[in-house]
């Protein structure tokens, strides 16, 4: 009651914005909205992670790629930000055979950065905190809001409860959103959650005489076509290794030894790396994790609340996206914000009406990459492809233009990005077809034309001997 009088009893001209959830989306959305000078009040269940000596969550690193950059800088922390970032100029495939190859993610010079989620939180944060229009709430759960009043209630720690209202309730409380529940309850809400069969579950390799174990500007990949690995650098010379296995063959490891026997069938070059002992413990640490992805429409309700980020769309980790989208979700919401003069009656609509498919296109990519990682890049004609793809945007760097580096390096609609890459494949099989039947029909064409006599062709080992000869002397 007392929070709800301090609020309403506000004297500025300006509305207020209540950002539920202070994680990566809401802690940055916060900023987006003081700088426009709402009066901004973050609410998040946690403790202040900057003063809480273990901070819980999700994946320790994680890629941050160009939409989330260009978020960072419109609120001027870019910098800040990338650097404390290492770059990763390409993914570094480990072979079964030890054998490792480098796969660029675009061209010279574009990668992509390790940055450390905690950190990233806590600078976020900070820089939320520095703005004199906007209040940090901790240890505030929501529990439920009114779609009528928009009156919202939240549970502290001891039990007490609080209520605010807010002009604009703006849900970015994660994959299990309470902000969300108030959706599902109303009709014509779309909602679909899909857990994947696999988890995922975090090992550390440590530094080796105090430098990186691996190669540290890739992002190392195990492909081993059902299940992968993959080692992202952190600043601290660690790698964090991620591995992504079904659940199954996650249970079915019960021992120390049956840890070791597997990593030497299929990560033997990672056992000295990661230390037995630490491989053997640290397995059974914690259990694998799930993977949830999650698609809805409309992201809005009247005038009165917008989800963003893994609120309205929480994606599979497959394409490293899912942070680099909820940002990117900021810079359009804002975009529209200037074009509907802060008319949330407009805004609203129009954000759910143009973000939806491009969220529901990344979602559907990230599935679809899971697969290239662990299963693709083993391939033959995939890595083929990839050069041809390549080799055409460089020659035509408008025209071709490769599907990851429209996701990453640009800030192409998804939905789009993904129309583009269709035709852009039918148009190279249709052409590399036509290229090898040309090749066949000419190549027998002349043949038939004129048969070339074969006694012509075999060049006689004496004069073969004589020239090799030659060629050691001169
Ligand atoms: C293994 C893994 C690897 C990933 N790697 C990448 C990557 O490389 N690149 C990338 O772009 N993305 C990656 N992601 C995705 C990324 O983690 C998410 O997209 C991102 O964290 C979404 O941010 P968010 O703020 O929307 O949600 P969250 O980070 O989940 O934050 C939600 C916040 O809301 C708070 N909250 C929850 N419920 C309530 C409530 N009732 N009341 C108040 N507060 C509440 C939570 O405590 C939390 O602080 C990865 C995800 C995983 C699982």
């Amino acid at each position: 009651q007392a929070a709800m009088e301090e609020s309403t009893s506000r004297t500025t001209k300006k509305k207020l914005v209540a950002v539920v959830g202070g994680g990566l989306v809401g802690s940055l959305n916060a900023c987006f909205f003081a700088k426009r000078g709402f009066d901004v009040e973050v609410f998040e269940i946690r403790e202040d992670i900057r003063k809480a000596k273990v901070v819980r969550g999700r994946s320790i690193n994680l890629a941050l790629s160009h939409r989330g950059r260009q978020a960072l800088k419109h609120v001027g922390i870019e910098e800040k930000i990338v650097s404390q970032g290492i770059p990763m100029q390409a993914r570094m495939i480990h072979s079964l055979n030890g054998k490792q190859y480098p796969i660029p993610y675009g061209r010279k010079g574009q990668y992509i950065l390790s940055v450390d989620r905690a950190n990233l939180n806590k600078q976020l944060l900070t820089e939320a905190d520095s703005y004199p229009n906007t209040k940090l709430n901790f240890d505030h759960k929501l529990q439920d809001w009114s779609t009528e009043t928009g009156l919202m209630t939240f549970v502290r720690p001891d039990g007490s409860k609080v209520q605010i209202k807010a002009d604009l309730i703006v849900g970015c409380d994660g994959a299990f959103s309470a902000t969300r529940k108030q959706f599902l309850r109303r009709s014509r809400f779309n909602y679909s959650q899909t857990y994947i069969p696999h988890g995922y579950m975090e090992l550390t390799m440590p530094p080796v005489n105090g430098e990186f174990a691996m190669k540290p500007n890739y992002l190392h990949i195990w492909p081993r076509n059902t299940f992968m690995m993959i080692a992202l650098p952190n600043l601290d010379r660690t790698f964090t290794c991620t591995l992504f296995m079904p659940f199954e063959d996650f249970e079915k490891i019960t021992t120390g030894d049956e840890v070791i026997k597997f990593f030497q069938k299929y990560f033997p070059d990672t056992i000295p790396l990661i230390g037995v002992d630490a491989l053997k413990r640290d397995y059974f640490r914690l259990p694998a994790q799930a993977m949830v992805s999650v698609k809805c429409s409309p992201y809005h309700i009247d005038d009165k609340c917008v989800l963003m980020g893994d609120a309205a769309h929480a994606v599979v980790p497959f394409y490293g996206q899912g942070m680099n989208a909820g940002f990117e979700d900021c810079i359009v919401f804002d975009e529209m914000m200037e074009q509907f003069n802060e008319d949330f009656s407009a805004v609203l609509p129009e954000y759910s009406r143009v973000r939806v498919p491009d969220d529901h296109a990344i979602a559907d990519l990230a599935m679809y990459n899971y697969i290239e990682m662990r299963a693709h890049v083993n391939s033959k004609w995939f890595l083929f492809r990839k050069h041809v793809d390549n080799l055409l945007h460089f020659l035509m760097p408008k025209t071709i233009i490769p599907l990851y580096t429209m996701v990453t390096f640009t800030r192409t609609r998804y939905h789009e990005a993904v129309q583009r890459w269709h035709w852009q494949n039918k148009v190279i099989n249709r052409g590399l077809l036509m290229s090898v039947s040309g090749a066949v029909l000419g190549g027998s064409y002349l043949l038939i034309k004129s048969p070339p006599n074969i006694t012509n062709l075999l060049i006689p080992g004496e004069k073969i001997w004589s020239r090799l000869t030659e060629l050691r002397t001169s």
